[in-house]
Protein backbone atom coordinates (compact mmCIF):
# COMPACT_ATOMS: atom_id res chain seq x y z
CA UNK A 1 0.00 0.00 0.00
CA UNK A 2 1.36 3.40 -1.18
CA UNK A 3 2.34 6.29 1.53
CA UNK A 4 -0.82 7.56 0.49
CA UNK A 5 -3.56 5.10 1.35
CA UNK A 6 -1.78 4.31 4.80
CA UNK A 7 -1.84 7.94 5.78
CA UNK A 8 -5.41 8.65 5.09
CA UNK A 9 -6.30 5.72 6.27
CA UNK A 10 -4.84 6.38 9.77
CA UNK A 11 -5.99 10.11 9.45
CA UNK A 12 -9.91 8.95 8.77
CA UNK A 13 -9.38 6.81 11.94
CA UNK A 14 -7.35 9.43 14.16
CA UNK A 15 -8.11 12.49 13.52
CA UNK A 16 -9.34 15.26 16.33
CA UNK A 17 -12.89 16.14 15.89
CA UNK A 18 -12.47 19.69 15.36
CA UNK A 19 -15.24 21.94 14.91
CA UNK A 20 -13.95 23.28 11.28
CA UNK A 21 -13.71 20.01 10.28
CA UNK A 22 -17.46 19.16 10.24
CA UNK A 23 -18.46 21.25 7.25
CA UNK A 24 -15.45 22.44 6.11
CA UNK A 25 -17.18 25.75 5.15
CA UNK A 26 -14.49 28.70 3.62
CA UNK A 27 -14.77 30.97 6.34
CA UNK A 28 -14.79 28.77 9.48
CA UNK A 29 -11.36 27.34 7.61
CA UNK A 30 -9.99 30.61 6.63
CA UNK A 31 -10.33 31.89 10.43
CA UNK A 32 -9.04 28.61 12.14
CA UNK A 33 -6.04 28.93 9.85
CA UNK A 34 -5.38 32.18 11.04
CA UNK A 35 -5.63 31.49 14.24
CA UNK A 36 -3.75 28.72 14.23
CA UNK A 37 -0.69 30.16 13.21
CA UNK A 38 1.88 29.67 15.77
CA UNK A 39 -0.86 28.77 18.33
CA UNK A 40 -1.73 25.30 19.39
CA UNK A 41 -5.15 23.88 18.73
CA UNK A 42 -6.15 23.59 22.30
CA UNK A 43 -5.48 26.81 22.83
CA UNK A 44 -7.01 28.32 19.79
CA UNK A 45 -10.24 26.04 20.32
CA UNK A 46 -12.15 28.40 22.60
CA UNK A 47 -11.51 31.42 21.02
CA UNK A 48 -12.64 30.17 17.59
CA UNK A 49 -15.98 28.70 19.66
CA UNK A 50 -16.78 32.28 20.45
CA UNK A 51 -15.31 33.87 17.04
CA UNK A 52 -17.89 31.98 15.56
CA UNK A 53 -20.96 32.20 18.35
CA UNK A 54 -20.68 36.34 18.03
CA UNK A 55 -19.45 36.38 14.28
CA UNK A 56 -21.01 33.34 12.16
CA UNK A 57 -20.68 34.48 9.10
CA UNK A 58 -17.86 36.92 6.50
CA UNK A 59 -21.02 39.16 6.71
CA UNK A 60 -21.22 39.61 10.32
CA UNK A 61 -17.15 39.97 10.91
CA UNK A 62 -17.53 42.68 7.85
CA UNK A 63 -19.96 44.65 9.63
CA UNK A 64 -18.49 44.41 13.62
CA UNK A 65 -16.44 47.16 14.57
CA UNK A 66 -12.99 46.86 15.11
CA UNK A 67 -12.57 47.35 18.89
CA UNK A 68 -14.92 44.23 19.10
CA UNK A 69 -13.03 42.22 16.22
CA UNK A 70 -9.47 43.03 18.88
CA UNK A 71 -11.35 42.20 21.75
CA UNK A 72 -12.16 38.34 20.65
CA UNK A 73 -8.74 37.60 19.65
CA UNK A 74 -6.94 39.22 22.90
CA UNK A 75 -4.83 37.12 24.16
CA UNK A 76 -3.79 35.34 20.91
CA UNK A 77 -1.35 37.25 20.09
CA UNK A 78 -0.38 39.30 16.55
CA UNK A 79 -3.47 41.58 15.93
CA UNK A 80 -2.46 42.47 12.84
CA UNK A 81 -3.85 39.36 11.73
CA UNK A 82 -7.42 40.24 13.62
CA UNK A 83 -7.57 43.16 11.55
CA UNK A 84 -6.56 41.55 8.52
CA UNK A 85 -9.75 39.29 9.03
CA UNK A 86 -11.81 41.84 9.09
CA UNK A 87 -10.64 44.21 6.79
CA UNK A 88 -10.47 41.03 4.27
CA UNK A 89 -14.30 40.62 5.33
CA UNK A 90 -15.11 43.58 4.38
CA UNK A 91 -13.25 43.26 1.03
CA UNK A 92 -15.19 39.88 0.06
CA UNK A 93 -18.38 41.66 0.93
CA UNK A 94 -17.74 44.60 -1.50
CA UNK A 95 -15.54 42.36 -4.16
CA UNK A 96 -17.09 38.89 -3.85
CA UNK A 97 -20.98 39.64 -2.76
CA UNK A 98 -20.12 37.93 0.45
CA UNK A 99 -18.77 34.21 -0.77
CA UNK A 100 -15.14 33.29 0.03
CA UNK A 101 -13.90 32.95 -3.29
CA UNK A 102 -12.36 29.55 -4.33
CA UNK A 103 -9.87 30.73 -7.10
CA UNK A 104 -6.79 29.96 -5.98
CA UNK A 105 -4.94 33.58 -6.99
CA UNK A 106 -7.69 35.27 -5.71
CA UNK A 107 -7.52 33.56 -2.48
CA UNK A 108 -3.97 34.34 -2.44
CA UNK A 109 -4.23 38.08 -3.36
CA UNK A 110 -6.48 38.34 -0.41
CA UNK A 111 -4.72 40.34 2.74
CA UNK A 112 -3.36 38.72 4.79
CA UNK A 113 -3.26 35.27 3.20
CA UNK A 114 -0.24 33.99 2.58
CA UNK A 115 1.23 30.49 0.19
CA UNK A 116 0.60 28.76 3.33
CA UNK A 117 -2.86 30.31 4.22
CA UNK A 118 -4.10 30.18 0.30
CA UNK A 119 -3.16 26.67 0.00
CA UNK A 120 -5.07 26.00 3.60
CA UNK A 121 -8.35 27.35 2.25
CA UNK A 122 -7.94 25.92 -1.45
CA UNK A 123 -6.99 22.31 -0.38
CA UNK A 124 -8.98 21.58 3.10
CA UNK A 125 -12.14 24.18 1.96
CA UNK A 126 -12.46 23.60 -1.82
CA UNK A 127 -10.37 20.46 -2.41
CA UNK A 128 -7.87 21.92 -4.57
CA UNK A 129 -4.45 20.17 -4.79
CA UNK A 130 -2.70 22.93 -3.78
CA UNK A 131 0.42 22.47 -1.27
CA UNK A 132 0.64 23.14 2.48
CA UNK A 133 3.74 23.70 4.33
CA UNK A 134 3.40 24.41 7.59
CA UNK A 135 6.35 23.25 10.58
CA UNK A 136 4.37 19.89 11.00
CA UNK A 137 4.97 18.90 7.26
CA UNK A 138 8.15 20.51 6.73
CA UNK A 139 9.09 17.89 9.89
CA UNK A 140 7.46 14.85 8.44
CA UNK A 141 8.81 15.10 4.65
CA UNK A 142 12.04 15.87 5.77
CA UNK A 143 12.42 12.68 8.12
CA UNK A 144 10.61 10.35 5.37
CA UNK A 145 12.82 11.48 2.75
CA UNK A 146 16.10 12.53 4.89
CA UNK A 147 15.89 16.05 3.78
CA UNK A 148 17.93 18.66 5.85
CA UNK A 149 17.38 21.68 3.87
CA UNK A 150 13.88 21.04 2.96
CA UNK A 151 13.11 24.61 1.26
CA UNK A 152 16.00 23.44 -1.65
CA UNK A 153 17.51 20.57 -1.81
CA UNK A 154 18.84 18.36 -3.95
CA UNK A 155 18.45 14.63 -3.20
CA UNK A 156 17.92 10.78 -4.17
CA UNK A 157 14.41 10.46 -3.82
CA UNK A 158 13.70 6.28 -3.29
CA UNK A 159 10.63 5.37 -5.29
CA UNK A 160 9.57 2.91 -2.80
CA UNK A 161 8.55 6.44 -0.50
CA UNK A 162 5.46 6.87 -2.39
CA UNK A 163 7.03 9.82 -4.45
CA UNK A 164 4.19 10.46 -7.14
CA UNK A 165 6.86 10.46 -9.89
CA UNK A 166 6.20 13.36 -11.57
CA UNK A 167 10.06 14.41 -10.66
CA UNK A 168 11.72 11.11 -10.54
CA UNK A 169 11.55 7.47 -12.41
CA UNK A 170 13.46 5.08 -9.98
CA UNK A 171 14.81 7.07 -7.43
CA UNK A 172 16.53 9.47 -9.51
CA UNK A 173 18.52 12.62 -8.13
CA UNK A 174 15.95 15.42 -8.52
CA UNK A 175 16.59 19.29 -7.12
CA UNK A 176 12.93 20.87 -6.00
CA UNK A 177 11.69 22.78 -3.29
CA UNK A 178 9.47 21.41 -0.01
CA UNK A 179 6.03 23.06 -1.66
CA UNK A 180 6.23 21.26 -5.34
CA UNK A 181 7.74 17.67 -3.30
CA UNK A 182 4.25 17.87 -0.73
CA UNK A 183 2.23 18.71 -3.97
CA UNK A 184 3.42 16.09 -5.77
CA UNK A 185 2.58 13.67 -3.01
CA UNK A 186 -1.57 14.73 -3.08
CA UNK A 187 -3.42 11.52 -4.52
CA UNK A 188 -6.00 13.02 -7.17
CA UNK A 189 -9.16 14.55 -5.62
CA UNK A 190 -8.14 14.00 -1.72
CA UNK A 191 -5.99 17.17 -1.11
CA UNK A 192 -8.55 18.27 1.70
CA UNK A 193 -7.60 14.71 4.11
CA UNK A 194 -4.18 14.22 2.50
CA UNK A 195 -3.07 17.79 3.39
CA UNK A 196 -4.54 17.29 6.81
CA UNK A 197 -3.12 13.84 7.50
CA UNK A 198 0.24 14.94 7.15
CA UNK A 199 -0.23 17.93 9.56
CA UNK A 200 -2.28 15.91 12.00
CA UNK A 201 0.58 13.29 11.43
CA UNK A 202 3.06 15.82 12.62
CA UNK A 203 0.68 17.01 15.42
CA UNK A 204 0.39 14.16 16.96
CA UNK A 205 3.08 11.48 16.06
CA UNK A 206 6.29 12.89 14.20
CA UNK A 207 6.87 15.18 17.14
CA UNK A 208 9.65 17.52 17.12
CA UNK A 209 10.71 16.02 20.18
CA UNK A 210 10.00 12.49 20.91
CA UNK A 211 8.46 11.32 17.39
CA UNK A 212 6.18 7.85 18.15
CA UNK A 213 7.79 6.16 15.07
CA UNK A 214 6.81 2.64 16.88
CA UNK A 215 2.86 3.39 15.61
CA UNK A 216 3.46 5.78 12.90
CA UNK A 217 1.50 4.90 9.81
CA UNK A 218 3.70 5.44 7.50
CA UNK A 219 7.43 4.00 9.34
CA UNK A 220 7.90 1.81 6.14
CA UNK A 221 8.89 4.67 3.69
CA UNK A 222 10.61 6.62 6.19
CA UNK A 223 14.08 6.72 5.20
CA UNK A 224 15.46 8.80 8.29
CA UNK A 225 13.41 5.66 10.36
CA UNK A 226 14.84 3.24 8.65
CA UNK A 227 18.84 4.66 8.82
CA UNK A 228 18.14 5.14 12.78
CA UNK A 229 18.81 9.31 11.69
CA UNK A 230 15.18 10.54 13.21
CA UNK A 231 16.94 12.54 15.43
CA UNK A 232 18.92 14.74 12.78
CA UNK A 233 16.17 15.84 10.23
CA UNK A 234 15.17 18.63 10.00
CA UNK A 235 18.50 20.04 10.64
CA UNK A 236 17.94 22.97 13.62
CA UNK A 237 17.29 25.73 12.70
CA UNK A 238 19.95 29.08 13.80
CA UNK A 239 18.08 30.82 16.47
CA UNK A 240 17.89 34.54 17.12
CA UNK A 241 19.62 35.77 19.83
CA UNK A 242 17.17 36.58 22.52
CA UNK A 243 16.85 40.70 23.99
CA UNK A 244 16.39 41.35 27.35
CA UNK A 245 14.09 44.07 27.79
CA UNK A 246 13.12 45.64 31.23
CA UNK A 247 9.67 48.03 31.18
CA UNK A 248 7.53 49.68 33.64
CA UNK A 249 3.63 50.61 33.47
CA UNK A 250 1.68 52.65 35.74
CA UNK A 251 -1.45 52.01 36.89
CA UNK A 252 -2.61 56.01 37.65
CA UNK A 253 -6.46 56.70 38.97
CA UNK A 254 -8.89 59.90 39.30
CA UNK A 255 -12.39 59.54 40.77
CA UNK A 256 -12.02 55.57 40.87
CA UNK A 257 -11.23 55.30 36.83
CA UNK A 258 -7.89 54.04 35.70
CA UNK A 259 -5.81 55.91 32.70
CA UNK A 260 -5.52 53.90 29.71
CA UNK A 261 -4.19 54.46 26.05
CA UNK A 262 -4.74 53.24 22.52
CA UNK A 263 -1.75 51.90 20.16
CA UNK A 264 -1.48 54.19 16.94
CA UNK A 265 -2.00 52.44 13.74
CA UNK A 266 0.56 50.89 12.29
CA UNK A 267 2.55 50.41 15.62
CA UNK A 268 3.59 46.70 16.64
CA UNK A 269 -0.12 45.81 18.92
CA UNK A 270 -2.23 49.05 17.29
CA UNK A 271 -5.25 49.48 18.18
CA UNK A 272 -5.22 47.66 21.40
CA UNK A 273 -4.99 49.49 24.92
CA UNK A 274 -2.38 49.52 27.28
CA UNK A 275 -1.79 51.21 31.10
CA UNK A 276 0.93 53.91 30.31
CA UNK A 277 4.27 51.87 29.59
CA UNK A 278 7.74 52.59 29.32
CA UNK A 279 10.42 50.91 27.96
CA UNK A 280 13.68 51.18 30.23
CA UNK A 281 16.77 49.09 29.53
CA UNK A 282 17.93 46.60 26.56
CA UNK A 283 20.06 43.41 27.98
CA UNK A 284 21.31 45.19 31.07
CA UNK A 285 20.68 44.45 34.81
CA UNK A 286 18.85 47.36 36.79
CA UNK A 287 17.64 47.48 40.20
CA UNK A 288 14.14 48.28 41.73
CA UNK A 289 15.32 51.31 42.95
CA UNK A 290 16.67 52.70 39.25
CA UNK A 291 13.46 51.15 37.63
CA UNK A 292 11.59 53.31 40.41
CA UNK A 293 13.53 56.24 39.42
CA UNK A 294 13.62 56.10 35.47
CA UNK A 295 9.94 55.72 35.46
CA UNK A 296 9.00 58.47 38.00
CA UNK A 297 10.95 60.81 35.85
CA UNK A 298 9.18 59.36 32.76
CA UNK A 299 5.85 60.01 34.91
CA UNK A 300 6.69 63.90 35.44
CA UNK A 301 8.17 64.14 31.98
CA UNK A 302 5.50 62.06 29.40
CA UNK A 303 2.27 62.80 32.01
CA UNK A 304 2.80 65.73 33.22
CA UNK A 305 2.56 64.69 37.04
CA UNK A 306 4.41 64.58 39.76
CA UNK A 307 4.13 61.36 41.98
CA UNK A 308 5.24 60.91 45.58
CA UNK A 309 5.63 57.54 45.34
CA UNK A 310 5.18 54.14 43.26
CA UNK A 311 3.73 50.91 45.41
CA UNK A 312 5.07 48.15 43.13
CA UNK A 313 1.77 46.09 42.17
CA UNK A 314 3.99 43.14 40.64
CA UNK A 315 5.34 42.30 37.88
CA UNK A 316 4.60 40.43 34.21
CA UNK A 317 7.02 38.14 31.61
CA UNK A 318 6.27 38.15 28.37
CA UNK A 319 7.43 37.23 25.14
CA UNK A 320 7.57 38.47 21.44
CA UNK A 321 9.70 38.00 18.54
CA UNK A 322 13.29 37.07 20.30
CA UNK A 323 12.55 39.37 22.75
CA UNK A 324 11.97 38.43 26.52
CA UNK A 325 10.67 41.43 28.38
CA UNK A 326 10.27 41.97 32.33
CA UNK A 327 7.32 44.64 32.86
CA UNK A 328 7.16 46.05 36.55
CA UNK A 329 3.55 47.35 37.58
CA UNK A 330 3.60 50.25 39.52
CA UNK A 331 0.58 51.97 41.29
CA UNK A 332 1.06 55.76 40.99
CA UNK A 333 0.40 57.67 44.55
CA UNK A 334 -0.07 61.47 43.35
CA UNK A 335 -0.59 65.07 44.81
CA UNK A 336 -4.32 65.35 44.16
CA UNK A 337 -4.01 68.89 42.49
CA UNK A 338 -1.32 66.95 39.83
CA UNK A 339 -4.19 64.11 38.46
CA UNK A 340 -6.38 66.81 36.71
CA UNK A 341 -3.16 67.89 34.70
CA UNK A 342 -2.07 64.29 33.00
CA UNK A 343 -1.73 64.54 29.79
CA UNK A 344 -0.86 61.64 27.03
CA UNK A 345 0.88 62.16 23.44
CA UNK A 346 -1.05 63.31 20.95
CA UNK A 347 -1.32 60.60 18.73
CA UNK A 348 -2.57 58.31 21.66
CA UNK A 349 -5.91 58.43 22.51
CA UNK A 350 -6.74 57.77 26.21
CA UNK A 351 -9.62 57.44 28.45
CA UNK A 352 -10.65 57.53 32.43
CA UNK A 353 -12.26 54.01 32.72
CA UNK A 354 -13.55 52.40 35.26
CA UNK A 355 -12.89 48.61 36.80
CA UNK A 356 -16.31 47.70 35.21
CA UNK A 357 -15.82 48.66 31.37
CA UNK A 358 -12.06 47.22 31.56
CA UNK A 359 -13.81 43.94 29.47
CA UNK A 360 -15.23 46.24 26.63
CA UNK A 361 -11.59 47.03 25.78
CA UNK A 362 -8.72 44.92 23.95
CA UNK A 363 -5.85 44.72 25.59
CA UNK A 364 -2.86 42.65 25.00
CA UNK A 365 -2.39 39.97 27.53
CA UNK A 366 0.34 41.73 29.58
CA UNK A 367 -2.03 44.10 29.79
CA UNK A 368 -5.31 41.72 30.23
CA UNK A 369 -2.96 40.75 33.20
CA UNK A 370 -2.91 44.49 34.93
CA UNK A 371 -6.63 44.96 34.41
CA UNK A 372 -7.45 41.59 36.12
CA UNK A 373 -5.32 42.82 38.65
CA UNK A 374 -7.29 45.71 39.42
CA UNK A 375 -10.65 44.02 38.62
S1 LIG B 1 8.61 6.85 11.28
FE1 LIG B 1 9.03 8.30 12.88
S2 LIG B 1 10.22 9.90 11.90
FE2 LIG B 1 9.30 8.71 10.28
S3 LIG B 1 7.42 9.83 9.80
FE3 LIG B 1 6.90 8.26 11.29
S4 LIG B 1 7.08 9.26 13.29
FE4 LIG B 1 8.11 10.54 11.78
Amino acid sequence: MRLQHKLLNWFHKNQRPLPWREHYRPYEVWVSEIMLQQTQVETALPYFNRWMKILPTIESLARCGEKKVLKLWEGLGYYSRARNLHKTAKLIMEKHGGEFPNDYDAILSLKGIGRYTAGAIASIAFNQGKPIVDGNVLRVLSRVYMIKTPEQFSASLPRSAGLNLRYARGSARIRTNIWDLEESLIPKGQARFFNQALMELGALVCTKDNPRCGICPIRRFCVAFKNNKVANYPAPKKRKKIVKVTASALVISKDGKFLIHRRPEGQIMGGLWEFPEWKLARNQKISLAEIKEKTTKLVKNKLGVETIGLKHLGTIKRNYTHHLETLYVFLAGTIDRHKSKVRTAESWLSSWVGRKDFRRYPFSSAHAKIAKLLA
